[in-house]
């Protein structure tokens, strides 16, 4: 949505309220205040635990509860808008990073298959990132990739059947047929294996383009729980 319809949206839901599409209490926001401080609450302690070689990650929240839900129901129930907080949330969580000080990069959301993309409407990653990048400043680029290759059944694979499949799962987008020389923040919703941002990278690297690392919204991954990180 461009930002001047989000902004008119924005200021008629001052006057029109509508429902939280999580719990449906009324609200003027995307999401009611009792939602918002149990999203916040899916906050890990150090989004940037995982900032290392050979891809750094950095993921805002635990995916579970609230913060599923909100994903599940931005994804699958058609609420668009549930991508701006989340964006925010993360963009926050980036700017007081270590992580983040004085680093220049481009913003390249993980891309939907086009058809995926029209049956939903929306891709969730790209507005993530859009207001990913109001928040933190840095520049975004909606098409730097592309995905040529629907990469549907990925759920019961192992890893290394999941990344054979994603293996030509991208190719290099509009926004990028020229040298790049600023590297590139991959960002996407969730974070699991690894496979589809390893994917992506290696689409990147092959254009002689360089990934700083992935930033996500939620990980499967918590260090509270490290057996939970196995499956
Ligand atoms: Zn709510």
């Amino acid at each position: 949505m461009p930002l001047w319809m989000r902004n008119f949206q924005s200021l008629l839901n001052i006057f029109l309220k509508s429902n939280c599409p999580l719990c449906e209490r009324p609200t003027s926001q995307e999401v009611c205040q009792n939602c918002t401080q149990k999203l916040q609450r899916s906050c890990l302690p150090n989004p940037g635990v995982r900032w290392n070689q050979p891809l750094p990650v950095f993921a805002w929240g635990s995916y579970g509860g609230t913060l599923k839900l909100a994903i599940a129901t931005m994804k699958y129930k058609n609420h668009p808008e549930i991508a701006r907080p989340l964006g925010q949330y993360l963009g926050n969580a980036w700017l007081s990073s270590s992580t983040a000080r004085n680093t220049k990069c481009i913003v390249v959301p993980i891309p939907l298959h086009s058809e995926k993309q029209k049956k939903r409407g929306f891709n969730q990653a790209a507005l993530i990132a859009q207001s990913f990048c109001e928040t933190t400043g840095l520049q975004l680029k909606v098409n730097g990739l592309e995905r040529v290759q629907e990469t549907e059944a990925q759920y019961g694979l192992t890893v290394s059947e999941r990344q054979k499949n994603l293996a030509k799962a991208f190719r290099i987008g509009q926004d990028f047929r020229h040298i790049l020389k600023t590297p590139v923040l991959l960002i996407d919703d969730i974070y699991t294996t690894g496979a589809t941002a390893k994917s992506a990278t290696q689409t990147l690297h092959q254009s002689g383009i360089r990934v700083l690392g992935i930033v996500a919204t939620a990980t499967t991954f918590n260090p509270n729980n490290p057996s939970y990180n196995s499956r």
